[in-house]
C-alpha cells in the first residue's frame, strides 16, 4: 500500500517530537512536511528543535527543512502540535484549503461542526466531517482523554451522576522546557491555567448523542482539581464517581476488563488490543511503572473501592504525550482512513 504523506504542525515542540517518534515506522502515514514558526522555519529539522525523545532521530527527518505553517504543504493530512495562541486562525486555514487537520490543541474544540473525539468512545462524531472536503478534528485535552476513556463502559452501563476528579499531571504535558525546575523540583505547583475548565465540559461532548448532526451534549456534574507534579511522564488522576444505578464493584471491574470499540474490531495499527487495564495490586497504577502500557495507548485504573461522600473511587493513569496527545491523534487519523473519511484527500 502507497502510504499517506502527512505534515506535523509545531513539528518541533513536545508533542510535534512524540508524532515524529510514533511515526517513524507507521504502516499507512509517512512524514512529508515539518512546520513550526518563524524562529524554526527555514533552518533543517536537526538545527530547529532540541530533539528530547528516546528514539535516535533519522537522518532524513533531521535534514527536512522546516516550513512556515501556510497551506501550501505537500500532505493533505495534517497533524498539530501548535501552541494554543496560534493554532485556532493557523488550523482554519488548513481546513478553510482542502486539509483534514488532526489538533491537540484547544481552540477549536468546542466549535458545534468539530468532533473531538476519542477512537473508542465517540468515533460516530466523526459523521460531522462526513462529505467535506477539508475539515478540522481535534483529540481532548490530556487528561480529559484518560478519564473519559476509563469511565466510557461505566456511563453507558450504569449512567453517571456526578464527578470529582483531582489530577496529579505530569511536567511534559506543559510542552518543552516547561515549568521551571526551581518550581517544580520537590514540589507540587496546584494550578494548570485552563485545565479545570477543559476536564468539567470536554467529557460532556464527548459523551454527547450525535442528533441530526448535532451533539447533544451529556449531563453529568464534574468538579475538577489540576495539579503539576514532579513526574516527567503520565497523569494520574483520583476519581470519585456517583452513578444513575449504583452497581457491585465486581460488575465496573468487568464492564472495564470487557470493552473494546472500533478501533480494536478493526485492528488499527496503533490500537490497544485492551484500552482499559484494571490493577488488583494496592499499589498501583503509578506513572513510572505503567504509562507506557501497551505503548502507551492503554489507560491504567486500579484502586476501586467504596466512597464515603460518592458511590466509588478510584485511580485513572494514562500517558499524556501518547494517548493523550500524538498517539490519540493518530489513533483518529488511523480510524478515519480505515472508515472512508479521507478518501477525497488520497
Ligand atoms: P510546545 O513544546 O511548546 O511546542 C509548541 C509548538 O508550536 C512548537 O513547534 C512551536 O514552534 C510552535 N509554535 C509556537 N508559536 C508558533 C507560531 N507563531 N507559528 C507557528 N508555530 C508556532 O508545546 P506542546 O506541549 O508540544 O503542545 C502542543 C499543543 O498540544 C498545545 O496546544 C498543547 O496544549 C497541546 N497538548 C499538549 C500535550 C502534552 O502532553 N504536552 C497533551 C495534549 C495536548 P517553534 O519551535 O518554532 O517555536
Amino acid at each position: 500500500m502507497k502510504k499517506i504523506p502527512v505534515a506535523i504542525l509545531g513539528a518541533t515542540g513536545s508533542v510535534g517530537q512524540k508524532f515524529i517518534e510514533l511515526l517513524s515506522n507507521h504502516p499507512w502515514f509517512e512524514i512529508a512536511e515539518l512546520a513550526a514558526s518563524e524562529r524554526s522555519a527555514g533552518k533543517k529539522y536537526k538545527n530547529a528543535t532540541k530533539w528530547v525523545m528516546p528514539l535516535k532521530l533519522n537522518d532524513e527527518i533531521g535534514n527536512l527543512k522546516v516550513k512556515l505553517c501556510k497551506p501550501n504543504l505537500e500532505a493533505k493530512l495534517i497533524f498539530s502540535a501548535l501552541d494554543s495562541s496560534v493554532a485556532g486562525e493557523i488550523e482554519t486555514d488548513f481546513a478553510q484549503n482542502g486539509y483534514f487537520v488532526i489538533s491537540n490543541s484547544k481552540n477549536h474544540r468546542q466549535d458545534a461542526d468539530v468532533p473531538l473525539i476519542i477512537p473508542e468512545v465517540n468515533h460516530e462524531h466523526l459523521k460531522l466531517i462526513e462529505n467535506k472536503n477539508g475539515a478540522i478534528v481535534t483529540n481532548p485535552n490530556c487528561s480529559t482523554i484518560g478519564l473519559t476513556l476509563a469511565i466510557k463502559p461505566l456511563f453507558d452501563s450504569f449512567g453517571i451522576e456526578m464527578m470529582n476528579v483531582v489530577t496529579m499531571q505530569a511536567i511534559s504535558g506543559g510542552g518543552y522546557p516547561g515549568v521551571p525546575s526551581m518550581d517544580i523540583l520537590g514540589n507540587v505547583v496546584p494550578f494548570i491555567n485552563g485545565e479545570e475548565e477543559k476536564m468539567i465540559t470536554e467529557p460532556l461532548k464527548i459523551l454527547g448523542k450525535l442528533n441530526n448532526n448535532k451533539i447533544e451534549h451529556a449531563d453529568i456534574k464534574i468538579s475538577a482539581q489540576c495539579n503539576r507534579v514532579p513526574v516527567i511522564d503520565g497523569h494520574l488522576e483520583t476519581v470519585q464517581i456517583k452513578f444513575k444505578n449504583k452497581p457491585q464493584i465486581d460488575e465496573i471491574i468487568n464492564v472495564w476488563r470487557k470493552f473494546k470499540s472500533l478501533p480494536q474490531e478493526l485492528s488499527l495499527p496503533s490500537a490497544p488490543i485492551q484500552p482499559i487495564c484494571y490493577f488488583n495490586e494496592d499499589h498501583l497504577p503509578q506513572p513510572r511503572l505503567n504509562s507506557n502500557l501497551e505503548n502507551g495507548m492503554a489507560v491504567s485504573v486500579g484502586r476501586l473501592r467504596d466512597c464515603e461522600i460518592f458511590d466509588y473511587k478510584f485511580i485513572v493513569l494514562s500517558h499524556n504525550t501518547v494517548r493523550g496527545a500524538a498517539g490519540g491523534t493518530l489513533l483518529a487519523a488511523e480510524l478515519m482512513k480505515a472508515n472512508g473519511y479521507l478518501d477525497g484527500i488520497l
